[in-house]
């Protein structure tokens, strides 16, 4: 049976999906290139702005961005992007542990950061590895904890934390970084010793690389902050770490891809269902748009949001229409420019709907805010779910 047919709400994630303009695309950008009919249809009748989802001092990472469209202050809650990928793991810190991000990485003879996803091995070929190196070099509180591809988890004594690492995507092509601080000697000592163990293995990778520490986060369940029942769906450990740590259930979609090639109408259907059977607020993330922006791809970019339009929005909004009032928030977590191919902390672009209230309406784009005030990216979770 149908539960009754309260408020819903959805909240949109294109990732990384806002960018600047490009002379490929005729001086636009891809959210003004796309052709996105439904978007434009209620951007008439929403309220339009710029969201500071990156605060100051913290860097442009999606972990920092989706915490904020979570509606969570990163400034209070942000510990490290590792112990948010733990969490999806299923790993929960203790007081006296802290958790690095460990890659498998890909350095040339002369120190050079030559591949931060150590050539994309399997998760199966990655796992033989971390099981290689807890035997190795495991003990005495240090844990590797098998991931996904080249992303795995070290579970280190709390002491280790203090260390300025350098994430190794922003090192590509330049000389790797070593990390600084109390704990580099522990952290290099590992990362040296890593490289005998991947010897013993035919991959592209030859070490680790240990970076984005933190301790366990201590965050509010999202019932408990907001008071709604909430669900999302994701490819990326990180969003899904997210949820995990706010009590949000991710649904599990098997063909959500993280990549292009993503079910689009999937993760519609799953946001459907679940506010159908009972949920209050979903989250719908969509990869595409940010690894577009990472590969410097243009079109698949702008493909990737008239994916959204056509294959998720178009059978939301409709099917929301006739079922009963519902608000909608749509941002990304930062800004992926095409042409640096890297996160950035501008602020962006943020929509909100609502199907009975009218707000001033624009053009969803960077430039249709670009003279709108901006708001602290966490208070839009409040916004949005505020009775009026
Ligand atoms: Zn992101």
């Amino acid at each position: 049976m149908r539960h009754t047919w309260g408020m819903k709400y959805v909240v949109c994630v294109p990732d990384g999906c806002a960018d600047e303009p490009l002379a490929e695309l005729g001086g636009r950008t891809p959210m003004q290139a796309a052709h996105m009919p439904n978007l434009d249809r209620i951007a008439k009748r929403s309220t339009l702005g710029r969201a500071a989802v990156i605060p100051e001092g913290l860097p442009p990472g999606s972990d920092v961005g989706n915490m904020s469209i979570f509606g969570y202050d990163p400034a209070k809650y942000h510990t490290g992007r590792a112990p948010i990928e733990a969490a999806a793991l299923g790993l929960r810190l203790r007081p006296d542990q802290v958790a690095y991000r460990c890659n498998l990485v890909t350095i040339g003879a002369d120190g050079t950061m030559v591949d931060f996803a150590g050539g994309h091995p399997s998760t199966e070929d990655a796992a033989k590895v971390i099981e290689a190196l807890q035997e190795a070099l495991g003990g005495d509180g240090v844990e590797f904890h098998p991931g996904v591809q080249y992303r795995h988890i070290l579970v280190a004594p709390a002491s280790w934390a203090e260390a300025d690492c350098t994430p190794p995507h922003d090192l590509t092509g330049k000389p790797s970084v070593p990390p600084t601080g109390p704990a580099a000697p522990e952290l290099l000592r590992l990362m040296d010793a890593s490289r005998e163990v991947l010897a013993g293995f035919d991959l592209a990778a030859n070490q680790i690389w240990l970076w984005g520490q933190g301790f366990q986060p201590d965050m509010p369940s999202f019932e408990s902050a907001y008071g709604l029942d909430a669900a999302l769906v994701t490819a990326v450990d990180l969003v899904r770490g997210l949820g995990v740590l706010t009590g949000i259930d991710a649904v599990h979609l098997e063909s959500a891809t993280g990549w292009y090639d993503t079910d689009y109408e999937g993760k519609r259907d799953c946001a459907l269902a679940a506010l159908d059977a009972g949920a209050d607020l979903f989250i719908i993330h969509v990869e595409a748009t940010d690894e577009a922006g990472h590969a410097g791809n243009i079109e698949e970019k702008v493909r990737a949001l008239e994916n959204w339009d056509s294959r998720i929005l178009a059978g939301l909004i409709e099917h929301l229409d006739a079922a009963g009032p519902w608000r909608m928030l749509m941002l990304p977590d930062h800004a992926t420019p095409l042409a640096t191919r890297t996160h950035t902390s501008e602020p962006v672009p943020y929509l909100l709907f609502d199907s009975q209230v009218d707000g001033p309406g624009g053009v969803y784009t960077e430039e249709g805010v670009a003279d709108l005030p901006v708001v602290a990216g966490h208070e839009l979770m409040g916004q949005l779910v505020s009775r009026r």
